[in-house]
This record gives C-alpha cells, structure tokens and sequence, in this order.
C-alpha cells in the first residue's frame, strides 16, 4: 500500500524517533509498504518518520546507482543494496567531507549540496532483527546518512547556511501548504 509522505513542516518530522520493540505489530508489512511508497515516489530512501510514524526505522535502496558506478567493486555492493535498518545507532564518522546534491521526498522541489563525512560505521538491526555492524562509504553512506538524520528529527536543509536557508525559505513555505507540483501521494501539515 503506498502511504501520503508527509511533507516539510509535518511535526513528525522533527521528533527524536523512539526504538522498534521486536514485537512491533504488523512490522513486515510496514516495511513493504515503505519500499512501496518509496519506489512510487522514485525515491532511494525512505524514513518512518516520513509516513507519519516516529519509530527508529529507514529503508534503502540504492540499486539503481549501479548502472553509473565505475568503480566494479563499489558497482557489486550497489548491485544487491536494499536494506532495511531498524534502531540504528551511529558509531563514527570519519575521512573527508564531500559535497552532494540532496533531495528530500518530504521537501520537493529544493535540491542542495550538502557536506558529509565520506565513511560511516553504524549499527543497526535488519529486518529479522539480526544485529549489525557495518562501515559504509561513498553514496551508500551518503543516503544512510540522511536518512539516519530523519529519525533524529533533522533535515538536509538544516545544514544550510543562513544565506542559503534564506534563499529557499519561500520554497519551504510553499511545501508547507502544499502549493508544490508533486507526482506522489503527500499529506501536507496546513
Ligand atoms: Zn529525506
């Protein structure tokens, strides 16, 4: 079933999400719907935060930047990437901060470079709640983290600079209301 992703200015959105209990009710078929929901937006990542619920858990799926990697081993991890991460916790950050051109499925029609940390280690609990603790890098980590951010209540956009946040800050009260040109299912706090 695919979900309404709610949009900029949404609560939810800001919460510090709370863990999921292995015994959470109807888990499984939450997370195909957040892959549903996902695809359907054409999105690479989703939050739980973003369909409304405030519980420690993301899905990712970064399969289709396979086609342009160069890079054989890097294009064989993207190959098989879509994984679920339930209650992950951040271990450490660490080498350069690269730029990226991020979007938000909850923040339509703003794109801007943001810095991150190039490697992350996280652990986390996959779907079968198999505890992990795995390293990241490149773009795998790069929509972890942010995806990471959702369930401690921050956005991309909070990383901007007061000039840039001024410049988009219409653009942000247009996705408030809901006054954007979205081909996917919204729910809009106003
Ligand atoms: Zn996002």
């Amino acid at each position: 079933m695919i979900l309404p992703v709610r949009a900029y200015g949404d609560q939810v959105l800001r919460k510090k999400c709370e863990s999921v209990p292995v015994d959470y009710a109807n888990l499984k078929e939450l997370i195909d719907n957040m892959f549903e929901t996902m695809y359907a937006a054409s999105g690479v990542g989703l939050a739980a935060p973003q369909i409304g619920l405030a519980i420690r858990l993301f899905v990712v799926d970064i399969r289709a930047f396979a086609e342009d990697e160069e890079d054989e081993e890097v294009k064989a991890e993207f190959e098989d990437f879509k994984r679920v991460f339930i209650n992950a916790e951040k271990i450490e950050e660490t080498g350069e901060l690269w730029k990226f051109n991020e979007g938000c499925l909850s923040i339509p029609g703003v794109r801007e470079d943001v810095l991150r940390h190039e490697t992350l280690t996280l652990r986390y609990l996959d779907e079968n709640f198999a505890e992990k603790t795995e390293v990241f890098s490149g773009l795998a980590a790069r929509v972890i983290q942010h995806e990471y951010d959702h369930i401690e209540g921050v956005l991309f956009t909070d990383y901007l600079s007061p000039f840039k946040k001024r410049l988009i800050k219409k653009k942000l009260n247009n996705v408030k209301i809901g006054n954007v040109d979205v081909d996917y299912k919204m729910r809009f706090p106003k």
